[in-house]
């Protein structure tokens, strides 16, 4: 008689678990926001702001509702407007480029390398023109871009460093944190980011006083003070429910954060006689592994043996943004960023979250093998 072998799901990320852990500490955070009523901004998000701020050793915290909202202040702040250009990477989450498209800026792209699979800074100087107002790094699936590079550039030039962290909440640069060495950092706590609220939320950190007095009239109607208006604003305040979620939240980002790293050096010793590309930490770097993401020429095969073998996988980013039909007004083409478009066509993200228990990723690592030897 044949016996039916269940196969567990593995899932590509398990916010539940995350949930359940903190269910009380959570609803007990939640509970002080309905008493209170502090809904928009208020004392949770300033509590969160300030913690935040120490955190990454910072002046200033802006709590807003989104990264994305984030980008569009920090390039507001740094002056970007109507017909100016801003230098990023085609690989990305599509609302880096948002934002500078909301400010009439055009971006102006250089390739990522593939070894960091962040912006290439050798390819920056020769994209500067007498527009370029400023320079958004993106620190990619948790690797921190190479900074040193980018700060000598962003000095020499005069060209503001805009730092695009939304997916790396505690990485390091020979040892300073991502988001706290440019003009300003934005981040991003959409759930499944590796500090995630319990719905849409985001901040911009900076050391500079105006950029953060600006930053913060703007998120509120432009207010200085309460119906006066001074420039064009937005409603991009922070939920104060979120802001006690994150304040919780945050006192664990350093285990989680550690403990991705352990299961990536388990990933990448695992994986090391199978032919995929798999990712690294660079030197002087402290990724925190937002995403863990290999590379193969048959992806979508691979991607569909492991979901048929209960293994979850995502895609980061399957079209570059250089050819996206949104900016199709910018005439890209296949072949204008080799790199980005190699990794668009070969990304596998394979599951990877602080819980993730290592017979999970046995399960993993198993069904690669599987399937790897039936692609051959
Ligand atoms: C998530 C993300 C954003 C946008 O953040 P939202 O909170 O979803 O608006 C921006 N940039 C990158 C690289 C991201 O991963």
């Amino acid at each position: 008689m044949l016996t039916q072998e269940r196969v567990e799901t593995v899932p590509f990320l398990d916010l539940p678990a995350q949930h359940r852990a903190l269910r009380s500490e959570l609803e007990a955070a939640l509970e002080r926001v309905l008493d209170r009523c502090n809904f928009c901004s208020g004392d949770e998000v300033a509590g969160f702001e300030k913690s935040f701020a120490e955190w990454l050793g910072v002046k200033h915290c802006v709590g807003v509702n989104s990264g994305t909202s984030a980008l569009h202040l920090a390039l507001i702040a740094a002056g970007v407007g109507l017909g100016d250009e801003v230098i990023t990477v085609p690989m990305t989450f599509v609302a880096t480029t948002w934002a500078i498209s909301y400010v009439g800026a055009r971006p102006v792209f250089v390739d990522v390398d593939l070894e960091t699979r962040t912006m290439n800074a050798e390819q920056v100087e020769r994209r500067i023109t007498p527009r370029t107002k400023a320079i958004v790094p993106v620190h990619l699936y948790g690797q921190p871009a190479d900074m040193k590079e980018l700060l000598d550039i962003s000095r020499r030039r005069g060209i503001p460093l805009i730092e695009d962290a939304a997916q790396a909440h505690g990485a390091t640069y020979r040892g300073r944190p991502v988001g706290a060495m440019g003009q300003s950092g934005c981040f991003s706590f959409y759930p499944g980011k590796n500090l995630g609220a319990c719905g849409e939320g985001g901040a911009v950190v900076t050391d500079d006083d105006d950029l953060a007095r600006r930053m913060r009239a703007l998120r509120d109607h432009a207010q200085s003070r309460r119906y006066h208006h001074e420039e064009v604003g937005f409603n991009y305040r922070m939920d104060g429910f979120q802001g006690a979620v994150l304040s919780v939240k945050l006192k664990y980002l350093e285990d989680w954060n550690d403990s991705r790293r352990q299961l990536a050096a388990r990933y990448q010793r695992l994986l090391e006689d199978l032919p995929l590309e798999v990712p690294v930490e660079a030197p002087g770097r402290r990724h925190v592994w937002h995403l863990f993401v290999v590379l193969h020429p048959e992806r979508d095969a691979l991607q569909r043996g492991l979901q048929s073998r209960g293994v979850q996988t995502g895609l980061h980013y399957p079209v570059p943004v250089h050819l996206q039909t949104a900016y199709k007004h910018l005439y890209h083409q296949v072949g204008d960023f080799p790199v980005a478009e190699r990794i668009g066509r070969e990304c596998l993200t394979l599951p990877m979250f602080p819980s993730m228990t290592w017979s999970q990723q046995d399960q993993v690592v198993e069904a690669l093998h599987e399937v790897l030897g039936e692609i051959g």
